[in-house]
């Protein structure tokens, strides 16, 4: 018997692997099951304290970086001192500071500044972050403001002497809606009671309008002392419903991450989908494999940089005509919709937070660690455990396929072999689950690139 029982777990397994339904949307098969823990994080995100932030975060006039420090009811001084006052009253569990940074002269910088980005911390049980961040500087280009320069309307204005750094810049939209979505996230979060595995971090950037200044200070420091960062949720330009091409949608939201298509900034996107689609199932996430809009930037850029998985989230509509200007006000925000977006947040950075860290699915060099097995024509996955994993899912897809078709939930090992599944012809990932069932992000097994040396050709008439 049993010499004929082997080929044929075999050929079910190989045959299970090939002919497993893909899944619809790539999502529908691996939603976890609703915890209600993180359906009531989603629940307290409050649109009327949106609204009660944001309003007085615009009473500033201005944020932008240059504006004056000294006054307390006016420009960037008295708005970062707010929302630091803000954030300290949210909750006795927040550990609030700023995150001071001198800044030299350079670019949009045309004089030496002391940066303050404002952080609360939410410590975890293990020091691993997970990032929650928009920034609170604002801007006022002039004229036509951002949409003057999307079409080509001259250079940016910011480098010149001239440049007026305390004219009206309300910034509602650019950046308020990210930086009161985070604000309202601290305290949802540290008010929940509950204790998560990751320290979170919830960040309002300065800087941002100048080149991602403050942002790219802060994780410059971050490299520097060895701090893990899992994830960053930066948010930027996330409460307006209406494009300025009048078209209208408050169901979704855009979530840009940087490739290549198997990076741990993707990963990030695909987890977020998955989460939404469980806890904010009215919202859409509308997923854009790119770093971000043409030719526009953000905070995410500077962990990018530095080697962390981060996204972006964007509204769905634009209406360049008020961002960078005196229009950018209250009028502009659609609230319901920011709280929307804030919950999608909040699903995301709850589940992830519970979760174990992702497994490395590497060697301590940097190795692969997946072969084609003893057979050679299997595919033989390796990781090393994650703390906190009581399980593990292995995931795999066509390697055209943008997202995971196949998936198979395992115990706690840190070995799987797929009989006769090719590992020239699939990707392969795998993802940590923990004793509440939360899943990590999935670490997919990249194909390394081969870089060959150049040939040494001699020339005529030398030959
Ligand atoms: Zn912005």
């Amino acid at each position: 018997m049993t010499h004929l029982n082997r080929p044929l777990t075999k050929f079910l397994l190989v045959a299970l692997a090939v002919a497993m339904p893909t899944m619809a949307n790539g999502q529908a098969a691996v939603r976890p099951d609703a915890d209600p823990r993180v359906e009531r994080i989603v629940a307290a995100v409050s649109e009327e304290r949106l609204r009660q932030l944001l309003t007085r975060l615009v009473s500033f006039g201005t944020r932008e970086t240059l504006s004056n420090q000294a006054s307390t009811t006016r420009a960037i001084g008295g708005a970062r001192q707010w929302i630091f006052d803000e954030l300290k009253r949210s909750s006795p569990k927040l550990q609030v500071s700023f995150d001071i940074h001198q800044i030299a002269p350079q670019g949009r910088i045309t004089r030496q500044v002391e940066l303050r980005n404002v952080m609360a911390v939410l410590p975890g049980r293990s020091p691993r972050r997970i990032y929650i961040s928009g920034h609170y500087d604002s801007l006022n280009l002039g004229d036509r403001g951002q949409a003057g320069l999307n079409t080509g309307g001259g250079g940016n204005p910011q480098a010149s002497a001239e440049f007026n750094h305390d004219v009206e810049a309300p910034g509602a939209n650019d950046d308020g809606s990210g930086t009161v979505l985070t604000i309202e996230l601290a305290r949802v979060f540290a008010e929940s009671g509950l204790e998560f595995d990751a320290t979170l971090v919830f960040i309002c950037w300065a800087g941002e309008e100048q080149g991602l200044i403050g942002s790219a200070a802060h994780a410059q420091e971050l490299v520097a002392t060895k701090f893990v960062v899992d994830a960053m949720f930066n948010n930027d330009i996330v409460g307006n419903s209406r494009g300025g091409n009048g078209v209208v949608d408050a169901e979704s939201v855009r979530v840009y991450a940087v490739g290549p298509e198997d990076s741990m900034a993707r990963s990030l996107a695909r987890y977020i989908a998955r989460s939404a689609a469980v806890y904010v199932p009215s919202h859409q996430i509308r997923l854009m494999a790119r770093e971000d809009r043409f030719g526009r930037g953000s905070d995410q850029s500077s962990f990018t940089q530095a080697g962390y998985p981060a996204i972006v989230f964007r509204e769905a509509n634009e209406n360049f005509s008020k961002q960078h200007s005196a229009n950018d006000t209250l009028d502009g925000v659609d609230f319901a919709y920011l709280a929307q977006n804030a919950r999608v947040n909040a699903a995301g950075v709850a589940t992830l937070g519970l979760a174990p860290p992702a497994p490395k699915v590497t060697s301590e060099r940097g190795q692969n660690l997946l072969s084609r097995g003893k057979s050679g024509y299997d595919a033989d996955l390796r990781w090393a455990s994650s703390p906190g994993a009581v399980a593990y899912r292995i995931y795999w897809r066509d390697t055209w396929s943008n997202d995971w078709q196949r998936q198979q939930t395992i115990g706690n090992v840190t070995q799987f072999i797929l009989p006769n599944v090719s590992i020239d012809d699939f990707v392969f990932g795998v993802a940590a689950i923990g004793a509440d069932g939360h899943e990590s992000l999935v670490s997919a097994y990249v194909s390394p690139v081969r870089r060959s040396a150049e040939v040494k050709v001699i020339k005529w008439p030398n030959v």
